[in-house]
Parts: C-alpha cells; sequence; structure tokens
C-alpha cells in the first residue's frame, strides 16, 4: 500500500470497509453515510439548550426477552453521563438503540436534534463512537485506520491530512503513525479508537466500556483524554461497570438494572440519598465478632462480606475509638464512594 494510505475503491479498501460494517452492523458503513463535507457543521446548529440526547420511554425486546424496559434520560451539552449496571442490564443495547444500529420496539429517540432511527445516518455524522471491542483494521496502519476511517465521512484529503497529526498528538501516538496496528498496545489500540472516533469532529461521544480490559495505566490516559475532550465542550455518553471510572468523570450517571432505571443523578447527589457519608472497613479473624458484639451499635448499618465488616456512619469516630483498643482486626476508613451506593441502592440486585 502506498504511504498515502489506502485508495478509495481498491481491493484493500473494500475489504476494510467490510471489516467495518460487519463490525458495526450494516448502518455504520462508508456506503450509507451522508456526505458531512459538505454539510453545515456548528455546535449551534442545535437549538439551544435542548439535550443533545432525549431518551423516552425506550423499549427493546429480544425474542422472549425484554432489555430494555421503558427507559427515558436526557443529556445536556457539555455533560458527561454515565450508564452503569451490572452485566446484561441493557446498557450496550440502549447505546445501540440511540445510535440507530438496532430498531427499538417502543418510545422515542432524539440524538444532535434527530430524530433515531428515522434519521440516525444524519445523527451519527454528528457522534463519535468507541465500541466495546476493538474494531481498528489489523491490516493497516495507525494512520491508515483514520484515512480509512475519514473515507467513511467522505472527509476531503486535505483535512484528513491537518486533523490526523493533531489526533495522535492528542493519542499519545505522535511517533506511531506508520507503525503496523498489530504492534500496539491494548492502551495504545483503546486510546487510537478514540482518536479514530474524533477523525469527523463530533459533537457528541459514545463509548461502551472505554477502558475494559486495560491496566491502572493505560485507564488514566484514556480518562485524560476524556477530561480534555470535556473541557473542550465535547458531550459524553459511555457505558462502564467502573464505579471509579464514572466516579472521576460523570457529572450525572444513570444506574439501570433489567432495562430500568433504577436512580439517575449527580454522583455526590446519589451518594448523599443513599450512603452514609463515612465508611469504616474492618478485616481480620476477630473482625465478624467485633462486628457482632460492638460494631453494629456504634454504626448506623453494618454489612458482613466474608471476613470484612462494612460499617456505615455518618460520624465514625466512635468506631475507630473503639477498634483503637482491639487486637485481630484491622482497618480502613474512608468517604463513601460509588461501590457502596453500588452495593447499597435499592431495587439493584447484586448477582455474579
Ligand atoms: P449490558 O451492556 O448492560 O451488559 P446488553 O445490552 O449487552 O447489556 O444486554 C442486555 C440483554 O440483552 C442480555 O441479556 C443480552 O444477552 C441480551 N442481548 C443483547 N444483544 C442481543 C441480541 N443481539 N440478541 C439477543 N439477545 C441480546
Amino acid at each position: 500500500m502506498s504511504a498515502a494510505g489506502p485508495r478509495r475503491g481498491s481491493a484493500l479498501w473494500g475489504a476494510a470497509k467490510q471489516r467495518m460494517a460487519q463490525a458495526w452492523g450494516d448502518h455504520a458503513s462508508g456506503a450509507v453515510l451522508p456526505d458531512i463535507a459538505r454539510r453545515p457543521h456548528t455546535a449551534s446548529a442545535d437549538v439551544s439548550g435542548a439535550p443533545i440526547l432525549r431518551v423516552d420511554a425506550l423499549r427493546k425486546r429480544y425474542g422472549d426477552q425484554e432489555v430494555v424496559r421503558g427507559l427515558s434520560f436526557a443529556i445536556h451539552r457539555g455533560e458527561c453521563f454515565a450508564l452503569l449496571g451490572p452485566n446484561g442490564a441493557g446498557k450496550t443495547t440502549t447505546l445501540r438503540c440511540c445510535l440507530g444500529l438496532v430498531d427499538p420496539d417502543g418510545g422515542t429517540i432524539e440524538l444532535v436534534g434527530e430524530p433515531v432511527p428515522k434519521a440516525a445516518r444524519a445523527a451519527r455524522v454528528r457522534v463519535g463512537v468507541v465500541p466495546q471491542m476493538d474494531n481498528l483494521d489489523p491490516d493497516f496502519t495507525v494512520r491508515e485506520n483514520l484515512i480509512i476511517y475519514g473515507g467513511y465521512f467522505r472527509l476531503p484529503r486535505e483535512q484528513l491530512d491537518q486533523r490526523i497529526p493533531r489526533l495522535l498528538e492528542f493519542a499519545g501516538l505522535a511517533g506511531k503513525a506508520g507503525t503496523s496496528i498489530r504492534t500496539l498496545s491494548g492502551g495504545m489500540k483503546r486510546r487510537l479508537t478514540l482518536a479514530r472516533a474524533l477523525i469527523n469532529d463530533p459533537d457528541m461521544l459514545i463509548l461502551d466500556e472505554p477502558t475494559t480490559g486495560l491496566d491502572p495505566q493505560a485507564r488514566h490516559l484514556i480518562w485524560d483524554g476524556l477530561r480534555q475532550l470535556l473541557k473542550q465542550g465535547k458531550t459524553i455518553l459511555l457505558t462502564t461497570h467502573f464505579m471509579d471510572e464514572a466516579e472521576r468523570l460523570a457529572t450525572r450517571l444513570a444506574v439501570i438494572d433489567h432495562g430500568t432505571m433504577i436512580a439517575c443523578d449527580a454522583p455526590r447527589v446519589l451518594l448523599e440519598q443513599h450512603v452514609e457519608p463515612e465508611v469504616v472497613e474492618v478485616y481480620g479473624e476477630a473482625a465478624r465478632s467485633w462486628a457482632e458484639v460492638r460494631g453494629r451499635a456504634l454504626c448506623n448499618r453494618l454489612e458482613l462480606a466474608g471476613e470484612t465488616a462494612f460499617c456505615y456512619a455518618t460520624d465514625a469516630a466512635p468506631l475507630l475509638a473503639d477498634l483503637a483498643t482491639r487486637t485481630g482486626v484491622r482497618s480502613l476508613h474512608r468517604p463513601a464512594n460509588l461501590e457502596d451506593l453500588f452495593i447499597n441502592l435499592p431495587g439493584l440486585e447484586l448477582r455474579d
């Protein structure tokens, strides 16, 4: 292949397009995307103050199983909105409905001012997507992957030539333009997928579990990138089952299970509503007996999980004073976090 990337219409181009279409469903293939190069594309194109994504009473059924059951939420410009929930809760299905990749059985969706699925193609042109599974093309280099993706949006080559170095810089891949995808680490691939999602300068990013499978350092690099994008005014919708990810990034979050909304608000508000502010974790061989004999009386609530006692308190001072006199127990005093919210949220069924 030439250093300039695969030529449109070539056999390699065709193969790349086919692979992308398989990964995303036919809707995502370049052939069905409208030509955004000729379309006005400004942030002010949306009605001022209107949500960038509005989902109302969404329903989706697979066979006998209704996996999204009347979900409603709205996301405004500049927000980072996290969809949380256990595996199988319906998060990915919700995202796929929002992108028009599967047709809902009920409800309405409006994405960047366009009704979905009716005008999903027009909406997708102004949205960047990071799918859960890596679908970079292993046959091509880093730069070629971006060129191919830009081709789906019919972006002119000069524009791509300007954008790609900036995107690689953003992704921390500035020296990797000519590198084969096969030699990239998992974190680099994820960052490239994020850069690829920005090729069309989208108003909104939709990320399905953006850091699953990454080590802590790689996750931090992705989070830094997402924070930069939020500072630039982009809107982010992400799914995750990492509470720390939601805690670091989300301005609001929705917890869903069995396709229904369990809770939706700012993380701080949800914590205030559902969890005491202080937590003392007590471990060790004497933890269970200490919990029953002393612990329960000294805190608002106490949960036992294996050898650990989780003590939830409005004021942890009496607990800590008692623990200081004990042997056979160790303890960790910390503020309540979203993990605690997840464990304590009424209506959320804990399972493996
Ligand atoms: P989550 O992203 O929260 O893990 P999903 O939206 O992927 O949940 O899945 C919700 C439910 O829908 C699961 O029970 C899953 O097995 C089922 N499901 C998802 N996609 C399909 C499909 N294409 N066909 C049949 N069932 C599906």
